[in-house]
């Protein structure tokens, strides 16, 4: 078993494929969804601090705008590519399709390694990215957020931009979500995506009949979904086994003291050297530990024909978009473990994104347990909608997360007329 493409796009164009044919949808329904509808490239020229003007190349992409303004994060990272975008622009799409948002699906991406530029240099980064993508975006347009290697800072940097750019001397602040809460943030944003995946985790445990103060779990990936998905499970009485980062994989048995990892990532920023109750192995490690739920929270194709062989956890759930390679998929598959799709089990972070824009639009708003309860209703009635689907059909849980996606965005653009 190897892998037939390693191509995102090519991945998601698939996955959309085979849900629309186990739909029986019109062809059209495909055509229109297999292509996003806008993409631009950028080249965004920034003064470096040593006096020399570096280039970065940027994309924004705009998938599907049948439902609403479009939606979707923007990731900083060396690795970016435009096929990439495409793909998560187009997850996104189906994302706000399942647990039915009106909005329509967006991604943008930066090809730098934010790592070797100073705060300085980032901001100039961030502000030269909003003038070259400004004339596609806007708060009834499409609503960029947070994603790998970009916080609340780099949206506040954004909305000022965008801000003098087009508020005419007023901040708009629902054209970004996922800011920090003292300047226009919604409480509970910043742990939605990782609380969601654990959301996913319990209530899939549920309807396998199992409970997860039971069970043991692995967190691969520490940035904020992952830290956060470890928070969560702990608090939902799990025993987290294993974290990892790019550095390595901390591992206890018994579980690991998560709070006190994360206090040290806050100083140190990578794992490696903590020297809490654990021991430290190398970062692929964490494929083949005993556990009974793993969560994916880094990038694409973490899990591939590779290491699906050495997995032990029965339940999967994604907390990064498009982690699993579709031939590590059949393999889990066919071992009956059961994966909750990225669509679905990280849909918590633009979830509360469109809390956030709706409460900015606005002007009032909410407490942190008022927010995560709508989060926890919103997530499960979509889990429940999926698994209803997943038995009907006799599908495995991605492609029911698709049916129900596509369900909700055919009809717009059937009465828009698009086909
Ligand atoms: N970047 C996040 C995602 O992949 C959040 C998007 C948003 O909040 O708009 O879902």
């Amino acid at each position: 078993m190897s892998e037939k493409t390693l191509n995102p796009f090519k991945i998601a164009q698939q996955q959309l494929k085979e849900a629309c044919d186990a739909l029986g949808e019109e062809d059209a329904v495909y055509e229109l969804l297999s292509e996003p509808e806008k993409v631009l490239e950028v080249t965004i020229p920034v003064k470096m601090d040593n006096g020399t003007t570096k280039l970065f190349t940027g994309y924004r992409v705009q998938h599907n705008d049948a439902s609403g303004p479009t939606k979707g994060g923007i990731r900083f990272h060396p690795k970016v590519t435009k096929d990439e975008v495409k793909a998560l622009a187009t997850w996104m799409t189906f994302k706000c399709g399942v647990v039915g948002l009106p909005y329509g699906g967006a991604k943008g991406g930066v090809i730098v390694d934010p790592t070797k530029l100073s705060k300085n240099e980032l901001e100039r980064l961030s502000r030269g990215y909003v003038r070259a993508i400004a004339p596609i975006i806007g708060e009834r347009r499409d609503i960029p957020a947070p994603d790998v290697n970009t916080n609340g800072q780099t949206m506040a940097w954004m909305v000022d931009e965008y801000s003098s750019l087009r508020g005419v001397g007023q901040t708009l602040p629902a054209s970004f979500t996922g800011k920090p809460v003292e300047f226009g943030g919604c409480l509970a944003r910043k742990e939605a995506t990782g609380y969601g995946v654990m959301l996913m985790m319990r209530e899939a445990a549920k309807y396998t009949g199992i409970d997860m103060k039971n069970m043991k779990i692995a967190v691969q990936g520490f940035g904020n979904v992952g830290s956060f998905a470890a928070i969560y499970a702990q608090s939902f009485g799990a025993k987290v086994v294993a974290v990892s980062d790019v550095s390595c994989c901390l591992y206890n048995d018994n579980g690991l003291d998560v709070n006190d990892i994360l206090n040290y990532t806050k100083e140190n920023k990578l794992l490696t050297g903590y020297t809490g109750e654990c021991i430290e192995l190398e970062r692929e490690e964490i494929f083949a530990l005993q556990c009974d739920g793993f969560a994916p929270c880094a990038l694409e194709n973490a899990i591939t024909s590779k290491n699906a062989k050495d997995i032990k956890a029965k339940i999967i759930s994604e907390g990064a978009n498009g982690p699993t390679t579709p031939e590590a998929e059949n393999y889990l598959l066919d071992k009956g473990v059961l994966i909750v799709p990225d669509i679905l089990a990280n849909a918590g972070g633009v979830i509360v994104s469109y809390f956030e824009w709706v409460q900015n639009l606005h002007n009032y708003y909410w407490r942190f347990d008022e927010v995560q309860e709508k989060q926890e209703v919103k997530m499960k009635d979509a889990f429940d909608k999926v698994t209803n689907a997943m038995e009907e059909r006799k599908v495995d849980m991605r492609k029911a997360a698709y049916l129900v996606a596509i369900k909700s965005l055919a009809m717009p653009m059937r009465l828009r007329g698009w086909f």
